[in-house]
C-alpha cells in the first residue's frame, strides 16, 4: 500500500518539520542581555553616567536658576526591564505591546543603578523631575506604584509626559519648556531622549549628528547605556517593524562590518 505509506510519511515529516525549522528569533538578545544583568561594567557605566549628572547639577544650579528642571527618560533610564528580555528569550516570543503591559503591570522592574541617589539628591536640592516616556497613559499606574515602590520622589501624575500619539518627544519637551522649566539636563539611552534629530534615521546619519554635537554628552545631555534594543536597531530594519524574525536577521547580520581574512 504506497499511497497509504506516502500519506503516513507525509504525516510523521509534518509532524517532525516545526521542531526541524524552530530557530530560535530572540537568541540575538542574549549577549546585550547578559551584558546588562551581569557585567560589573555595565553598573559602572551607568553610576559614571548618574555621578556627572550629578555633578552638572550642582554645576547649573550654581547659576541660579528659576524653575530648575531636568528631563529623564523612563526605560533604561530610570527603569531596568531586562528580564523582560530575558523572558523574551526565554520562551522565544518577539516584543509585542501586549506581553509588555503584562510585564509593566507586574510595577517589578528594578532601577537602573545610580538612578536613586540622582533623583533624591535633585529632589533636596529643590529641582522638578519631569519623566518623558514612552510608556503609554494605560501603564501610568502601574508605572508609579513601581517607582513608588522604590521610594522615588516626585511620582505624581502631573510629573510624568508618557506616549499619546508620537513616539518622538519634540512636542513634549517643547510642552515643558513653555511651561516655564529652566532645562539643566537630560537623561537617558536613546538620542531621542535629548533631540529629535536623531528620531528615524539610517545610523551613518544617526552618528554624523552624534559627532557633531560631542561636547553635548556628558554637558547637558546624561546617556545610559543600552546595547539591548533603541533607535539604533529599528534603522537596522530601516524601521519596518513588520519585517519577519529571518528578515530581521538578514538585516541585522547586513549591518555589520567584517574584515576579510585570507
Ligand atoms: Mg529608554
Amino acid at each position: 500500500m504506497p499511497k497509504t505509506f506516502l500519506l503516513i510519511a507525509a504525516a510523521w515529516f509534518a509532524a517532525c518539520l516545526p521542531a526541524a525549522a524552530q530557530t530560535p528569533t530572540q537568541e540575538y538578545l542574549v549577549g546585550a542581555t547578559l551584558y546588562t544583568q551581569s557585567a560589573a561594567e555595565y553598573r559602572a557605566l551607568c553610576y559614571q553616567a548618574y555621578n556627572l549628572a550629578e555633578l552638572r547639577l550642582l554645576e547649573a544650579l550654581r547659576r541660579n536658576p528659576a524653575r530648575p528642571a531636568v528631563i529623564l527618560d523612563l526605560d533604561e533610564t530610570v527603569l531596568d526591564n531586562s528580564a523582560y528580555t530575558g523572558w523574551q528569550i526565554a520562551t522565544d516570543q518577539p516584543y509585542s505591546p501586549d506581553t509588555w503591559a503584562r510585564w509593566t503591570e507586574l510595577a517589578a522592574a528594578p532601577l537602573v543603578p545610580g538612578a536613586a541617589r540622582f533623583l533624591h539628591l535633585a529632589d533636596s536640592l529643590g529641582v522638578t523631575l519631569l519623566y518623558v516616556s514612552n510608556r503609554l497613559e494605560n501603564e501610568r499606574d502601574a508605572t508609579q506604584r513601581n517607582m513608588q515602590a522604590h521610594g522615588l520622589p516626585q511620582v505624581q501624575p502631573d510629573h510624568f509626559f508618557l506616549k499619546s500619539s508620537s513616539s518622538d518627544k519634540t512636542e513634549r519637551r517643547a510642552a515643558i519648556i513653555a511651561q516655564g522649566y529652566d532645562i539643566l539636563l537630560l537623561i537617558g539611552d536613546n538620542l531621542g531622549d535629548f533631540d529629535g534629530q536623531w528620531e528615524k534615521l539610517p545610523n551613518p546619519i544617526r552618528n554624523e549628528r552624534a559627532d557633531a554635537v560631542r561636547d553635548q554628552f556628558g554637558s547637558r545631555y546624561i546617556v545610559l547605556p543600552n546595547a539591548i534594543y533603541g533607535t539604533w536597531e529599528g534603522a537596522l530594519y530601516q524601521f519596518n517593524w513588520s519585517a519577519s524574525p529571518g528578515e530581521r536577521d538578514s538585516m541585522r547580520r547586513a549591518g555589520l562590518r567584517a574584515v576579510e581574512l585570507e
